[in-house]
């Protein structure tokens, strides 16, 4: 009885000891990780805020190593690798989230959302329309929509963006008709010429969806002019004109050639005239001009002159140089090539968005894919 009991007297003080230091390592181990996990981290988003994506990286894996379990970490890094243009490494992570059974059911949608915007991105469209299918009735459905979106204008598919385009206007976060009467007015140009009834009521249809769009009327428009209803076309133009007064500079040519057909010069002239008043443009100026000489006018170079006193051009001055007689006519060539030159770059349209420059006024930019980003105006006039 005496050995047990001095063994308890021993045994007790060092069960006691052995415990405390146990919960010390505890505590030091915990206070390790606590004060590396978040040095790996802080280091990585100061990488990141520094532009040094590579560094940033590094620092993220060390990061993750040393916890695997954190999501954050793991969306983080998949992000990263997408910037970069690593998609296989980025597929991977968000794979690997997906099979994690301890996920939660908002970071298992997050993990295939980011999964499809790397297929996305790799030019797997099939791959990443499969993925965001399956967000349909999640909550990030209005996510899942928009990246759909991108992959059906990606691939042309203008039935299938349309009907994408409704359900996003319908859910009511974004205004869409717009966008909706691109891919109406898309479809219709896809159509063969013959199938001219089809079109119109493509067209008609995109003008209701959103009455407010430029594009699917002036599209009739043409329509109208193609199958030789001059006078249908020109009205709907004037109408436009009327409606939409930015667009003027975009309707004058034609809206000039329908007039000199359908003889109407008279309420075109006045409507330029009026325009070219209050907003000088380059088109309206080369509109009067062609009205000018098919009556018979010669004195085109008051309109060009008039034009530069409203608006330094060098576009004009190119054209008034050409009719205006010279002191030393030698020189002549030399003059015109020097400003064709500096005029040409001025009379191309530029996208808003992006900076890519065009020969023609694009509905779509081709540069950045973003809608309505042309202004209706030469660069010279921006
Ligand atoms: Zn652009």
């Amino acid at each position: 009885m005496d050995l047990d009991l001095s063994w308890a007297l021993i045994g007790l003080p060092l069960a006691f000891v052995l415990g405390w230091m146990a919960s010390r390592l505890d505590v030091r181990q915990l206070r390790f990780e606590n004060r590396t996990q978040p040095k790996a981290y802080f280091k990585g988003l100061n990488h990141l805020l520094n532009e040094q994506q590579d560094q940033a990286i590094d620092a993220f894996i060390e990061a993750v190593q040393q916890d695997p379990d954190t999501s954050e970490l793991h969306f983080a890094l998949g992000n990263l690798f997408r910037r970069r243009g690593e998609f296989e490494r980025a597929v991977r992570i968000h794979e690997h989230l997906l099979a994690r059974a301890d996920l939660n059911q908002d970071d298992r949608h997050r993990a295939r959302h980011a999964l499809a915007l790397d297929f996305l991105k790799a030019g797997l469209l099939d791959r990443a329309e499969d993925n965001l299918r399956q967000l349909l009735g999640t909550p990030i459905e209005n996510q899942a929509l928009l990246a759909l979106l991108t992959i059906h204008e990606r691939s042309r598919d203008w039935a299938k963006a349309t009907e994408v385009a409704e359900r996003l206007g319908q859910r009511g976060e974004a205004r869409f008709e717009n966008r909706q009467a691109h891919y109406l007015c898309e479809q219709a140009n896809t159509l063969p010429a013959d199938q001219v009834q089809a079109q119109i009521s493509l067209l008609e249809q995109a003008c209701q969806v959103s009455p407010q769009s430029v594009r699917p009327h002036l599209a009739l428009a043409e329509l109208l002019d193609r199958q030789g209803q001059t006078a249908a076309a020109l009205q709907l133009r004037l109408d436009l004109a009327r409606t939409m007064p930015r667009f003027v500079p975009l309707l004058a040519r034609e809206m000039t050639r329908l007039a000199l057909l359908e003889g109407q010069t008279d309420t075109v002239r006045d409507l330029l005239e009026r325009h070219a008043s209050e907003a000088p443009s380059l088109d309206i100026m080369e509109a009067l001009v062609q009205l000018d000489q098919a009556a018979g006018l010669s004195d085109v170079q008051a309109r060009y002159a008039s034009h530069m006193d409203k608006e330094p051009s060098v576009v004009a001055a190119h054209l008034w140089v050409r009719h205006e007689p010279l002191v030393h006519e030698s020189h002549r060539a030399a003059l015109e090539r020097a400003l064709e030159r500096a005029a040409q770059p001025l009379k191309r349209y530029r996208c808003a968005a992006c900076g890519f420059e065009a020969q023609r006024h694009f509905w779509q930019c081709p540069g950045c894919q973003a809608w309505d980003s042309y202004p209706p105006r030469r660069i010279e006039e921006l």
